[in-house]
């Protein structure tokens, strides 16, 4: 029989105003406390995280740019001169890995505290490591999940909502991932298989989402946490990373690879990606019309693409069409996503969802 493995963050806490317990949560995991905050949530959030941390020491650096090897290793280097015990990352997805890079160049415990929930990066290990020119060169692990997941709704809520329409995209695939990699026996990104925990909590994710995304969406429109706002942070943060870390991805996240080159879609987020490529996994699955229309449906009303023209590409091509289905079965060196379609195969899928969405 596989191996099944579990991992998660040791601790997740959630809601309004949390981020102002920082010193309180971590106080037992470090006195020292680099924190690496994106510049401009710095600007909204500096007082609040200095008085956060009333009984530690913390040395709170912005991160402007791209999440480098070179401004890792200077995040890094600070750190040292601070003598810093634990890592902090303060933001959305930049701040956020260039944290996981300095907390495991300096092999120390890492704490997130997303300021949007445009995907699920704040539970999970992995970070993405860019050049200058924002050409991704590599993704690095962190050896240990996050010590600490700190997601305060009221910073969340008060972000533009398409941040969280992104990730209800990013999370809306995870169950059909999961069970696709299941059945497929691709590994999971903890070197084993997926266990009934993990598919559980995958499904219990998409349940979520449909029972709570519109109003969700609704109170991030309106700048208020819901339950409903607080359901889908909680799907989009945490059940979908546990999901994707255990259970592993599959067709979804592979088309992704392609649509994140092709025209319009490229300046897209990744959520927004991630739901289109749902529909194109459902059609390579050869799911039945019915089920594909209904999580149209859903997508529409949440505002996320259901053809590629609402990705920003109007009039695909045959040729573009095509360049998709190849790039889909591109991975990087040691990637852990199995795609068992041919790219003929994947376009005829992204053909049916044109049809079936026109
Ligand atoms: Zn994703």
């Amino acid at each position: 029989m596989a191996v099944i493995t579990f991992g998660g963050p040791a601790r997740y806490v959630q809601g309004p105003g949390v981020l102002g317990r920082l010193g309180e949560l971590t106080i037992d995991i470090g006195r020292r406390l680099l924190i690496v905050a994106d510049a401009d949530v710095l600007a909204i959030l500096g007082p609040r995280l200095e008085a956060a941390v009333p009984d530690q020491a913390a040395r709170i650096l912005p991160l402007a740019g791209e999440v480098t090897a070179a401004a890792i290793a200077d995040l890094a280097e600070a750190g040292r001169d601070f003598a810093a015990d634990l890592v902090v990352g303060i933001g959305g997805g930049k701040a956020l890995d260039a944290a996981k890079g300095a907390a495991k160049a300096l092999k120390l415990g890492f704490v997130a505290a997303p300021s949007i929930a445009s995907n699920d990066s704040p539970t999970a290990r992995s970070m993405a490591i860019y050049d200058e020119s924002h050409t991704l060169v590599a993704i690095d692990t962190l050896s240990e999940s996050p010590r600490l997941v700190l997601a305060d709704t009221e910073v969340i809520a008060a972000a533009p909502p398409r941040f969280l329409i992104a990730g209800i995209g990013d999370a809306i695939a995870k169950k059909f991932e999961a069970e696709r990699a299941a059945a497929d026996g691709s590994g999971n990104f903890f070197d084993g298989h997926a266990s009934l925990t993990g598919l559980a909590i995958a499904d219990a994710c998409y349940r979520t989402l449909r029972a709570y995304g519109a109003a969700a969406v609704a109170s991030a429109r309106a700048h208020r946490t819901s339950t409903a706002f607080e359901a889908v942070v909680e799907a989009n943060i945490l059940m979908s990373g546990l999901a994707y870390e255990t259970c592993g991805l599959s067709y979804a996240h592979a088309v992704v690879r392609g649509l994140s080159k092709a025209r319009g879609a490229a300046d897209t987020i990744h959520g927004v990606q991630v739901a289109y490529a749902t529909l194109v996994q459902l059609a390579l699955e050869d799911r039945d019309d019915d089920l594909i229309i209904d999580l149209m449906t859903f997508l529409r009303q949440v505002q996320l693409p259901v053809r590629l023209a609402d990705l920003g590409m109007n009039d695909p091509s045959e040729a573009e069409i095509a360049e998709i289905g190849r790039l889909t079965g591109l991975g990087p060196a040691g990637g852990k996503i199995q795609v068992l379609k041919s790219a003929a195969e994947i376009a005829h899928a992204i053909r049916r969802i044109e049809a079936l969405a026109g």
